[in-house]
C-alpha cells in the first residue's frame, strides 16, 4: 500500500536548511496498524504530511497504492487525498459555522455528489459512530470526544482505504479517547489501512507495528506481541 524509497526532506528558512526526514525507507501492507512515535520535532507531521500528500518530497521515492506520487502538482495530491485517504486530527478541524451533518457532508460536496445522496450518506456515517440524535448539532454544542467522532465520520465519507490519525485522543478525556481507539481498531478489522501518529507509547501499544522516528531517521521498527 505505502513504498517510501530514500525519502528526505529538507524546510528552509533563512538560509538554514533544516533536514527533517533523512532517508527514510518503509513498506506499508494494505490493512496494517501502524503507530509512528517520537518526541515532538522528531518528524512525525512530516512523514504524515508525505505520507498523506499533502507535500511531497526533496528527493527520494514516495508510491501509494501503486501509483508514484512523489512529482505530482497540488491538484493530482488533492485528487489522490480525496480517493484514497481520511485524516483525523487531535483538534478535529470541524468547522465551527457549520452542523455535524454539513461537517460530514463537504468531502462529499467536492466529489461533486448530489444532494440526497449527500445527505443520506452523510446521515449514516454519523450513525455508525454514535452520532444519529446529534446531526444538526455546531461543535461547539458537542463534547470532544463527539466531536472527534464527527471528525472520524468525515474521514470515512468516501470511504477511503488509509486512514491517518495524528493524535486522535491528545484533546480527549481517558473514556473518549479509548472511544476513539475502539472505533480505530473496529476500522482496522473491516479491512482499512491505519497509520496512527502519536508521542503517548500506550496509545502507540495498540497498534500491531511500531515505528519510532527520532530526528528524522527510522530508528525502531517492530511487530506488538
Ligand atoms: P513532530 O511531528 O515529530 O513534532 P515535525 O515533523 O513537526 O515533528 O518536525 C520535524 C522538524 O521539522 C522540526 O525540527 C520542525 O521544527 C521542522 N519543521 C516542521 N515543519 C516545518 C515547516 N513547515 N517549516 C520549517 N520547519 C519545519
Ligand atoms: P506534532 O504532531 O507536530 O507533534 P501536536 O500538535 O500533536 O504536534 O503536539 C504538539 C506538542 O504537544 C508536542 O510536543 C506533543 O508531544 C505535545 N502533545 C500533544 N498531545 C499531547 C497530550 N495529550 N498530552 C501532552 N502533550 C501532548
Amino acid at each position: 500500500m505505502i513504498q517510501i524509497y530514500d525519502m528526505c526532506k529538507a524546510y528552509q528558512i533563512n538560509q538554514i536548511s533544516i533536514q527533517a526526514l533523512k532517508n527514510i525507507n518503509l513498506h506499508i501492507k494494505q490493512n496494517e496498524f501502524v503507530a509512528i512515535v517520537g518526541p515532538s520535532g522528531s518528524g512525525k507531521s512530516t512523514l504524515m504530511n508525505m505520507m498523506g500528500c499533502l507535500d511531497v518530497p526533496t528527493s527520494g521515492t514516495y508510491i501509494l497504492d501503486n501509483e508514484e506520487v512523489s512529482n505530482l502538482n497540488d491538484d493530482e495530491l488533492a485528487d489522490i487525498r480525496n480517493k484514497k485517504i481520511g485524516f483525523i486530527f487531535q483538534s478535529f478541524n470541524l468547522i465551527q459555522k457549520l452542523t455535524a451533518l454539513e461537517n460530514v457532508e463537504l468531502p462529499l460536496i467536492y466529489l461533486g455528489i448530489g444532494g440526497k445522496e449527500r445527505l443520506g450518506k452523510a446521515r449514516t456515517a454519523l450513525e455508525n459512530v454514535g452520532l444519529g440524535d446529534r446531526l444538526d448539532h455546531k461543535p461547539n454544542e458537542l463534547s470532544g470526544g463527539q466531536q472527534q467522532r464527527v471528525a472520524v465520520a468525515r474521514a470515512l465519507i468516501n470511504d477511503p482505504p488509509i486512514i491517518f490519525a495524528d493524535e486522535p485522543t491528545g484533546n480527549l478525556d481517558t473514556k473518549s479517547g479509548v472511544e476513539i481507539m475502539n472505533l480505530l481498531k473496529e476500522l482496522h478489522k473491516k479491512g482499512n489501512t491505519i497509520i496512527l501518529i502519536t508521542h503517548d507509547n500506550d496509545i502507540a501499544r495498540q497498534a500491531d507495528r511500531v515505528i519510532r522516528i527520532h530526528d528524522g531517521e527510522i530508528v525502531e521498527d517492530r511487530q506488538v506481541v
